[in-house]
């Protein structure tokens, strides 16, 4: 069988990779979706061309957890606190998700991502009310063509989240059987856990040992701030001899430095999702208190009820909160902030990665790693002229400039626009399922609910 192959050329690349480094006016070849060389003239035949003239040539970001499943309700709460969001998305909205919302939610949601060169993501699904909602996140997914991590949760409601006495559904038995019987796949499995405080401790102990009994990474919430909820949830884990280099902690907004150093010293992998910390009140993105202790945060959307669904915002948010924490009360003080841009995108393509345990996979463009690329546009706008690449992606660049998205070496944008997806088809899906999911929770808009050509 002759190998597919594809030659990006003369971009500019930023691998991400020590060894490769930036390389300007640089080729990228691809062979059988897996990166063959990177140089500058290749000199190879019987390759797709790719011209990447004026295109910064990056991998793909890395989203280390979104709720991927609310994109149908995507909006309804732009600012809220977390106490609101637990009560009406948690407690009221999830109940009325049929199956066939999740995978529109799901497929829109995993395009969405691509659409901003997110080629990986984790989808941090907790919308699992029976099997078949699982198997339509799942499908969506597939269906969208990303690469993901399907972090398996628990259903919606929220008896499953105060010092909840049930324990993760045995479903997750039949999906590690049913899609996941080999770990090398687009989808890999993970496990959506509950920290101790949101399950009882007995149910948590449950929780860790099915997650590695199948082998399978663990993600889980930890350090939110809601009114009147004392908990530290790392310490409890920590006493119930749970924390390990599997786990992947999101927010740690509210953990205490005893908690962060246990963190790092058990090897775990942080997910910051500054954004959303900040507007709902989850407290302040830890990212320098993490790097402190030697843990590399990766990023994360979160919610798309609320956050916008790129990884643009991210770094930005990521960045400048860090930078302003140098802040000192008097002028006498050069203000000294040590957070740059450079290491804001490591957080959003390579460390990502190994938050995922994908580093051997994505993250980075070198030989040997999956074609999970991403070309920029820059000789746009907002981009153009350019000076110092990663500074181009990290403060100027958005979605509008993301030209064409690989995975695994197939094309799912290019020039501007996806690849095989009926955009027409899948907006009708979404405001269908919009109406059904918000009428049913009293949320929907008085116009949404008329005539679709009116809008
Ligand atoms: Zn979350």
């Amino acid at each position: 069988m002759s190998s597919e192959r594809l030659l990006i050329r003369n971009g500019f690349v930023v691998s991400m990779d020590a060894e490769v480094g930036n390389v300007p006016y640089g080729d990228v070849l691809v062979e059988d979706g897996t990166i063959a060389e990177i140089g500058r003239g290749l000199d190879v035949s019987e390759a797709e061309d790719v011209d990447a003239t004026g295109m910064i040539v990056m991998p793909g970001f890395v989203d280390t957890h979104r709720h991927t499943w609310q994109t149908p309700v995507r909006g309804v709460l732009p600012c809220c606190t977390l106490d609101h969001y637990f009560a009406v998305m948690l407690g009221s909205v999830g109940g009325h998700y049929r199956p066939e919302d999740v995978h529109v939610g799901n497929y829109a949601g995993a395009l969405e991502a691509l659409n901003g060169g997110v080629t990986t993501l984790l989808d941090w699904s907790h919308i699992n009310n029976t099997p078949d909602h699982s198997d339509a996140a799942i499908q969506g997914l597939k269906d969208a063509g990303i690469r993901a991590v399907y972090a398996h949760g628990v259903p919606t409601g929220g008896e499953w989240w105060a010092f909840s006495d049930l324990e993760h559904p045995e479903d997750i038995r039949r999906i590690r059987d049913t899609y996941f019987s080999s770990d090398d796949g687009l989808i890999t499995l993970a496990l959506a856990a509950r920290a101790p405080g949101n399950s009882n401790f007995e149910v948590a102990k449950h929780d860790w040992e099915l997650a590695r009994e199948l082998g399978i990474r663990i993600s889980v919430h930890v350090g939110m701030r809601l009114t009147n909820v004392h908990v530290t949830h790392v310490k409890n884990m920590h006493e119930l001899g749970l924390l390990g280099p599997d786990t992947t902690y999101i927010h740690c907004t509210d953990s205490t430095d005893e908690e962060l150093d246990l963190i790092a010293e058990t090897g775990g992998t942080a997910s910051v999702a500054p954004y959303v910390e900040m507007l709902m009140g989850h407290g302040p993105p830890p990212t320098g208190k993490l790097i402190a202790r030697g843990v590399r945060p990766s990023l994360s959307v979160d919610v798309v009820s609320s956050v916008p669904g790129e990884m643009f915002t991210q770094m930005r948010t990521a960045l400048v909160h860090e930078r302003i924490g140098a802040f000192t009360a008097t002028p006498d003080e050069p203000f000294s902030p040590a957070l740059s841009h450079r290491e804001v995108l490591e957080f959003a393509t390579i460390e990502g990665a190994r938050a995922c345990a994908l580093e051997d996979k994505v993250g980075s463009l070198a030989p040997g790693k999956q074609a999970d690329i991403v070309l920029l546009n820059v000789q746009a706008i907002n981009t153009s002229p350019m000076v110092d690449p990663v500074g181009t992606i990290v403060v100027f660049a958005d979605t509008s400039n993301v030209d064409s998205v690989f995975v695994a070496g197939r094309a799912v944008k290019r020039n501007g626009e996806f690849v095989g997806h009926d955009l027409n088809r899948v907006f009708e899906r979404l405001e269908e399922s919009r109406n059904h999911i918000l009428s049913g929770g009293g949320l929907l808009p008085e116009w949404a609910a008329g005539p679709m050509a009116a809008v």
